[in-house]
């Protein structure tokens, strides 16, 4: 068996798609491989985050190498810096070029964990990394609102597109957190309208989840494109 499909068989990583990225085996090699700023190593050990989970070894590479993913994994496995750290490194550096990444959560609650999450990660570097709340989208010249990462639940963030004319059109990076609960009745609509609202060509999305019924991974294939899936463990543990 070749280096790679061991690797993954010792850690339970299951993928499906073509030219599927090497697994990282440490954090170090995102410096090594993907020329990774030392803000984020140095932050990680702040963290005293020392090794990648399963999901963080598979789901980084990918989505560094540009490519949409989905992925499930256990709660508690470490999903958020799976997409926070390659979109961190995607983004480079700070710049007021409209909205360029956006992460969808289901709840308040979440999003604000997320939003947490992400500016401990980014410590030391200069990202504009906001929540979306009523106070952001009341404020002056909401519509032209740049940052480089923005954090919503979907109805917040679809009442801003459609009431108060926010752009996402220069979104490079998409995530759907939590997605079985975003493709639930209800949100569902709110998710579509955003999807459908970040038309760069060259956007990645995203969709991480603790479980992947057939009906999120039939909507998942209706966004994605060419993505490689990832399943840590069993599909719906
Ligand atoms: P999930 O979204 O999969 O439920 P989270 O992203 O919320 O899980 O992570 C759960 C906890 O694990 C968080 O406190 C996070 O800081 C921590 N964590 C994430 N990655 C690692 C890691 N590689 N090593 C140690 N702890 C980690
Ligand atoms: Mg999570």
């Amino acid at each position: 068996m070749e280096r790679d499909a061991i690797f993954r068989k010792q850690h339970n990583i299951h993928t499906s798609g073509t030219n599927i990225p090497s697994p990282l085996h440490d954090f170090s090699e995102l410096r090594s491989r993907y020329e990774c700023k030392p803000y984020i190593l140095r932050n990680l050990a702040e963290l005293n985050i020392k090794k990648p989970t399963p999901i963080q070894m598979q789901a980084i590479p990918i989505l560094l190498s540009g490519r949409d993913v989905f992925a499930c994994a256990p709660t508690g496995s470490g999903k958020t810096l799976a997409f926070v750290c390659p979109m961190l490194m995607k983004l480079k550096r700070a710049s007021k070029d409209g909205v360029r990444a956006v992460i969808l959560c289901p709840t308040r609650e979440l999003a604000s964990q997320t939003y947490r999450e992400c500016k401990k990660l980014a410590k030391g570097k200069k990202f504009y990394i906001k929540l979306m709340t009523k106070q952001l989208s009341n404020t002056a010249e909401f519509a032209k609102l740049s940052c480089d990462v923005l954090i919503s639940t979907p109805l917040r963030l679809k009442s801003s597109v459609t009431k108060r004319k926010l752009d996402l059109s220069r979104v490079e990076y998409l995530v759907l957190d939590e997605s079985d609960k975003l493709f639930e009745l209800g949100l569902l609509e709110p998710v579509d309208a955003i999807v459908k609202a970040c038309t760069n060509p060259s956007i990645i999305r995203s969709l991480f989840s603790a479980t992947l019924p057939d009906t999120v991974e039939e909507l998942a294939r209706t966004i994605m494109h060419d993505a490689v899936r990832v399943i840590i463990g069993r599909k719906n543990s």
